[in-house]
């Protein structure tokens, strides 16, 4: 028996990273699967290699309504329902702010927020309808600021007032609504900043590793082991909270 039979997950951004990371562990404690990224290709190379009973690959851009109703509607028809939702999909366009476009400002609320809200109120239908549902958002340690990331860190800030006003609504139709706030987890984004900055990739987590407190960087596998609890019924009386998954790098300024 796991923990997440008979329970159908979406996870956006699924194809790599985090989101992969949390789609293996969901299939592996018994969950279908669907995992939802901008590329359906390798969405479906991703749930294919998940070795879970029931997965599938959709095509879909969190930030696009109608592709988000398309997405939603497809899982519920092929998966026949959806109990959890991990709203992962992310992306970075870093920059100080006097050299921030405006096209960096929009992509990075558009993915983070306007992606967020677009699945939430999707998948809601579903969770109201049945009186069971899981929202699980995937906020940052950079919501308290970080330099170079004014329009992320806003839009990860933003992510915990969206995931408590969630849990205030949806409270009544037992919906839990929470979110990890994770630290440096290594994946291609955090690689991704260690070439923009000009580091190479193995000092630059050395670098932020060596800043911890417990002197290691993530792996999604933390970030997975912590979402498959908060998802799970053993959580089922944890709603609104901001969960910081970082090895006390906040605790440590960093
Ligand atoms: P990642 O490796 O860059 O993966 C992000 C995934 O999201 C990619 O598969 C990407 O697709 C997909 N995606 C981007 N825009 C999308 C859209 N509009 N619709 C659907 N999918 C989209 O990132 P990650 O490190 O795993 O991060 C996952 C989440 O954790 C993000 O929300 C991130 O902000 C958050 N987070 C990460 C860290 C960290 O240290 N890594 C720390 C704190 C928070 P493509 O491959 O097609 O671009």
């Amino acid at each position: 028996m796991g923990r997440y039979d008979g329970r159908v997950a979406i996870v956006t951004g699924g194809a790599r990273g985090i989101g992969a990371g949390i789609a293996q562990r969901f299939a592996e404690e018994g969950a279908a699967v669907a995992v939802l990224d901008l590329d359906e290709t390798q969405a479906a190379q991703t749930a294919e290699g998940l070795g879970a009973a029931q997965a599938i690959g959709v095509g879909c851009d969190v930030a696009d309504a109608a592709s988000v109703e398309a997405a939603v509607g497809r899982v519920v028809a092929e998966l026949g329902g959806v109990h959890v939702l991990v709203n992962n999909a992310g992306i970075t366009r870093d920059n100080l702010l006097f050299k921030m476009s405006e096209a960096d400002w929009d992509s990075v609320l558009g993915v983070h927020l306007r992606g967020a809200f677009l699945m939430s109120k999707a998948a809601q239908q579903s969770f109201v309808e049945q009186k069971y549902g899981k929202i699980l958002n995937l906020s940052s340690s950079s919501a308290r600021g970080n330099r170079g990331q004014a329009n992320y860190s806003a839009a990860k800030a933003g992510v915990q007032g969206f995931t408590r006003t969630l849990a205030i609504e949806l409270g009544r139709y037992n919906v839990n609504v929470n979110a990890i706030a994770p630290g440096f987890i290594a994946t291609d984004m955090t690689d991704d900043t260690a070439r923009r900055v000009g580091m190479d990739v193995e000092e630059f987590r050395q670098a932020a590793a060596q800043r911890n407190p417990i002197g290691r960087v993530g792996e999604p596998g933390d970030i997975a082991a912590t979402a498959a609890f908060l998802c799970s019924d053993e959580a089922s009386y944890i709603t609104g909270q901001i969960l910081y998954v970082d090895g006390g790098a906040t605790l440590a300024g960093g």
